[in-house]
C-alpha cells in the first residue's frame, strides 16, 4: 500500500462527466489498496470567470484591501469542485471527504494573490486517510495567522499538490493535466514536440521557472526542497487503463543526472509573454546607480527579471530592465516620480510587446557554442534580440513578441529537439 497525491487540472476537472471520470479514476487506485489525497483545480475558466467578476465591480489593480477580496473570491473556484468531485467519489463507492485549504490547514504568509505555504498540518488527513476515506483537498489556497484566506498564485494548485504530498510523506505526487507529460517545448505551439520520458529536476526548475506553464514553478521547488517523487501524465486516457501502465506513463522528475536517460545538450525550449521591457535613458553613470534605479523598484514589491546596463557615453548609460506586465504600469509610474528626478535620466521607454525564449539544458554546462548557435538561427530568421541572460543551464533573449512562435520553431528545429534522442 502507498500514500499517493493526486492533483487534477482545470481541464481535467471541467465538466461533471469529467469530474465523473476523475473519481472512476481514484476510484481504481483506491481498489488497487492504495491511500489517495487529491488535489483538484477550479473547473476550466471559472478562477478567471471570477475575477474578471471582481474586474467589473473595481477599476483598481492591487490595494491590499482588494487584493485580499480577490483571495476571497478566486478561493471559492476550488471548493467548489473540491466538494463535487467527494460527491463524485461517493456515488462510485468510495468514502471521502473534502477540506478547504483553512480546514486543513494549509498555513501561508499573507501576500494575498502570490502567498507562500510556510506549513502543512497533516494530523486531519492523516485521521481520515486511517478511516478509510480519500481525502479531497482543495488546491491553490491556504490561511493566514489571521484566518484571511490567501491563493498561492496562478496555476497555484500543482504547488498545494506537492506541498501536501511533501507534508504527508506521500509516496509519489502524480500532476494529472491536458497533456501526457512535459515536452521539449509547448506542443500548442510547436506540433512537432517531443515528451520526455524524464527530465532533471534542475532543467525542469528553468523551464518552469522560465515560462513553462505545465507545472508551476514552486511546485517544483518543494518538490526539489523536500524530494517528493514527482510525475506528470495525462487525465484524458480512458479511467480503466491498466493501473501500471498508468503509474509509468508521462514525464518523471528525476533527482539523479544519471537516471537522465535522455542527454540532449538542449532538453527544452521555454517561453514567456508576460513580461515587460523599461528603459531609462542618459542616467548619470556612477556608483550606486542600478541601486538607484532598482531600489524604489523593491520595495514597491515588484520583481525585476532581465537587467542591462550599456557601456557609457559622456558620464551616462541606458538602463533596462524586465518586469511581469502585470507590474508595468506601476513600475513606470514609480520611475516617472520618484527615479527619473534621483538618476537625472532623460526618458524613460516602455515595451509591454516584448517575450523573453529560452533554451534549456544540463548538457549546456558542458558543451560550448550553445549560446552561440541560438544567436544565428535568430538572425537567420531576421529576429533582433534586445536582450540577453545566460546561467549555467540556460540561455534567454528578449526579442519582440510578434516573432516568439517563429523563434520557437527554428529553434526546436536547428537543436533537433524533433529528432528521439541518441543514445548516451
Ligand atoms: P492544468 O489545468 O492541468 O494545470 P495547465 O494549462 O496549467 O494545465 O498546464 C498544461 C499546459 O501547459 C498544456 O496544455 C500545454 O499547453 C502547456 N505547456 C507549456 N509548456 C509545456 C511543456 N514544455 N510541456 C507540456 N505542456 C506545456
Ligand atoms: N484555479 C487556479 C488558476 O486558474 C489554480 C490552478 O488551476 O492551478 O490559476
Ligand atoms: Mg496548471
Amino acid at each position: 500500500m502507498a500514500l499517493i497525491v493526486h492533483k487534477y487540472g482545470g481541464t481535467s476537472m471541467g465538466s461533471p462527466e469529467r469530474i465523473r471520470n476523475v473519481a472512476k479514476r481514484v476510484a481504481k487506485w483506491v481498489r488497487a489498496g492504495h491511500q489517495l489525497v487529491v488535489v483538484p483545480s477550479a473547473m476550466s475558466g471559472e478562477t478567471n470567470r471570477l475575477l474578471g467578476l471582481a474586474k467589473e465591480l473595481s477599476p483598481a489593480t492591487s490595494t491590499p484591501e482588494l487584493l485580499r477580496e480577490l483571495d476571497m473570491i478566486a478561493s471559492t473556484g476550488e471548493q467548489v469542485s473540491s466538494g463535487l468531485l467527494a460527491i463524485a467519489l461517493q456515488a462510485e463507492g468510495v468514502p471521502s471527504v473534502s477540506y478547504a485549504g483553512w480546514q486543513v490547514a494549509i498555513a501561508t504568509d499573507s501576500s494575498f494573490t502570490k502567498a507562500r505555504i510556510e506549513s502543512i498540518d497533516g494530523e486531519r488527513v492523516r485521521g481520515d486517510l486511517a478511516a478509510g476515506k480519500v481525502v479531497v483537498i482543495t488546491g491553490f489556497q491556504g490561511v493566514d495567522s489571521q484566518g484571511h484566506i490567501t491563493t498561492l498564485g496562478r496555476g497555484g494548485s500543482d504547488t498545494s499538490a506537492v506541498a501536501v504530498a511533501a507534508a504527508l510523506h506521500a509516496d509519489e505526487c502524480l500532476i494529472y493535466t491536458d497533456v501526457d507529460g512535459v515536452y521539449t517545448t509547448d506542443p500548442r505551439i510547436v506540433p512537432d514536440a517531443r515528451r520526455l520520458t524524464s527530465i532533471s529536476f534542475e532543467e525542469m526548475l528553468e523551464m518552469a521557472s522560465l515560462g513553462s506553464k505545465v507545472l508551476q514553478i514552486r511546485s517544483v521547488e518543494f518538490a526539489g526542497k523536500y524530494r517528493v517523487r514527482l510525475r506528470v501524465l495525462s487525465s484524458f486516457t480512458p479511467w480503466d487503463i491498466d493501473i501500471t501502465e498508468e503509474a509509468k506513463s508521462g514525464t518523471l522528475i528525476t533527482f539523479e543526472e544519471d537516471e537522465k536517460m535522455e542527454q540532449a545538450v538542449v532538453s527544452g525550449i521555454a517561453f514567456n509573454r508576460d513580461e515587460a521591457k523599461i528603459s531609462l535613458m542618459g542616467v548619470t553613470d556612477k556608483p550606486g546607480i542600478a541601486h538607484l534605479i532598482l531600489g524604489p523598484v523593491a520595495e514597491a514589491n515588484i520583481d525585476v527579471d532581465v537587467i542591462i546596463q550599456n557601456v557609457s557615453h559622456d558620464g551616462r548609460t541606458d538602463f533596462s530592465f524586465t518586469v511581469h506586465r502585470n507590474d508595468f504600469a506601476r513600475t513606470m509610474d514609480l520611475l516617472k516620480t520618484q527615479v527619473v528626478p534621483a538618476t537625472g535620466a532623460t526618458a524613460v521607454i516602455g515595451d509591454a510587446k516584448i517575450c523573453k525564449v529560452s533554451i534549456v539544458g544540463i548538457g549546456m554546462r558542458s558543451h560550448v557554442g550553445v549560446a552561440s548557435r541560438m544567436f544565428s538561427v535568430l538572425s537567420q530568421e531576421g529576429i533582433n534580440i534586445q536582450m540577453i541572460t545566460t546561467s549555467e543551464i540556460k540561455t534567454s533573449v528578449v526579442i519582440d513578441e510578434k516573432y516568439m512562435e517563429l523563434a520557437v520553431r527554428a529553434l526546436h528545429k536547428a537543436f533537433d529537439l524533433d529528432q528521439p534522442p541518441v543514445a548516451a
